[in-house]
């Protein structure tokens, strides 16, 4: 087993050789998702002006001190107004949330707090000097970076940035992602069954799928035939594509080209076998400037396993992102899960549920590599270590959420 790479190794070397994509501008209402490659300032102070936080009056604080208090109106101020009154000594103006604060007011009393008498209003309980004004500048200060550069762009983030008057961002790129599948064997979808022996794909789209989830932009290129000159001419494109994933033929099979055309094409490999179970057969190397190749392998469950290990957090440092892993949670195991030999470390699919303010975990019965079952079923993969060849119900188990 000697010639396998431990898991930490390979994401070490994977990481190695990833950095964040040269950068875009994007409109506000396309920047969902991107991660912000420039330092958000604030345009103006936030609020702008002292404004009102409710409905009610705006007074002199002096004027309230003893309650009740009898104050004449002279106004009203609605949010946007454009008065400029006074309050004196002894008056009030009527004011509604989002107005701003009249000269001479420093404190807002709540309409469920007066009671309007004719042209005056009476304030029947004491507030503390300044209350429910919202304060110039007490959010945000101009020149403030309102979202660091390096932060993923949320709906919250979007808000933000409108509310600073920024229309345009600047952005990491997104990955153009290729998949290929590899196979003789392999049918797209649609395709007519010629043949008994033949297989439909699943990996063209459970990698769709993944690219998409991961951020990244998806090229689905179809499937190439176990032909090795067939099979180099459709590689040839990898150039046009910042990441170029293979699936199948990876192996140690007679028609396994995909390690040879590889090297033929320039990629520089920098390991083929991880010592993890599902997805053994990992092929990683680098080609052009900054570009990744995985050969990934063509059982769909293993496919799947090794893009959410090592193809997942490729494409998130790509994107800026500082977080790039699934999240892992701890879970109690629920059941005994037992294998005979424990020299991989295994991504065992699983169903996790959270329940009395814990995470709960239960192996699926069905663990074969080539079951797509066993992911449709499962929300979870359980970790279990290299060197370990049983988990007991009831212990702590780490488990990488789907
Ligand atoms: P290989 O790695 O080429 O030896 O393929 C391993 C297994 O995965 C074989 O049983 C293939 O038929 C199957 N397989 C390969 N490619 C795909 C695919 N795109 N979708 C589903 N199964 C596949
Ligand atoms: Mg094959």
């Amino acid at each position: 087993m000697a010639e396998l790479m431990p898991l930490e190794e390979a994401l070490r070397i994977v990481i190695e050789n990833v950095k964040p994509l040269d950068t875009k501008r994007v409109f506000l209402h396309e920047a969902l998702g991107y991660v912000l490659a420039e330092d958000i300032v604030s345009d103006t102070d936030k609020p702008l002006f002292d404004n009102s936080a409710m409905d009610g009056f705006a007074v002199r604080y002096e004027d309230i001190k003893n309650v009740p208090a009898k104050l004449k109106i002279v106004g009203e101020y609605a949010a946007g107004t454009e008065e400029n009154l006074k309050v004196e000594s002894g008056t009030a103006v009527k004011i509604f949330t989002g107005a701003p604060i009249p000269e001479g007011a420093d404190t807002v009393v709540p309409v469920e707090y007066t009671k309007t008498e004719g042209d005056y209003v009476v304030i029947n309980k004491e507030f503390k000097k300044g209350a429910n004004v919202r304060r110039k500048g007490e959010d945000v200060k101009k020149g403030e970076v309102v979202v660091p550069k390096g932060k993923e762009i949320r709906p919250y983030e979007m808000g933000m940035l409108a509310s600073v008057n920024r229309a345009i961002v600047t952005v990491y790129r997104k990955p153009n992602v290729a998949i290929l599948s590899t196979g003789d064997e392999i049918l797209d979808v649609c395709e007519e069954q010629t043949r008994p022996s033949q297989i439909r794909t699943s990996n063209n789209y459970t990698l769709y799928g993944q690219v998409l989830q991961a951020g990244g932009i998806p090229h689905n290129l179809g499937i190439a035939p176990d032909n090795p000159e067939k099979l180099k001419k459709v590689m040839e494109s990898m150039i046009d594509y910042d990441v170029f994933i293979t699936t199948g033929g990876v192996s140690m099979g007679e028609k396994d080209y995909v390690q040879y055309l590889v090297e033929e094409l320039g990629v520089d490999v920098k390991f083929h076998k991880l010592r993890i179970k599902p997805a053994k057969p990992v092929l990683f190397g680098t080609y052009g400037e900054n570009k990744l190749f995985f050969g990934l392998p063509g059982n769909p469950v293993s496919c799947a396993v090794a893009f959410d290990l090592l193809v997942y957090p490729a494409l998130r440092v790509m994107q800026g992102f500082k977080d790039i892993f699934k999240q892992k949670i701890t879970a109690v195991l629920e059941k005994d899960y037992r294998r005979k030999r424990a020299e991989r470390r295994e991504f065992a699919r699983c169903k996790v549920w959270f329940e009395n303010g814990k995470y709960h975990c239960e192996p699926l019965e069905k663990q074969d590599s080539h079951m797509l079952t066993s992911l449709v079923n499962a929300n979870g993969y359980l970790i279990v270590k290299e060197g370990v060849n049983e988990l007991k119900k009831g212990e702590e188990v780490e488990v990488v959420l789907l």
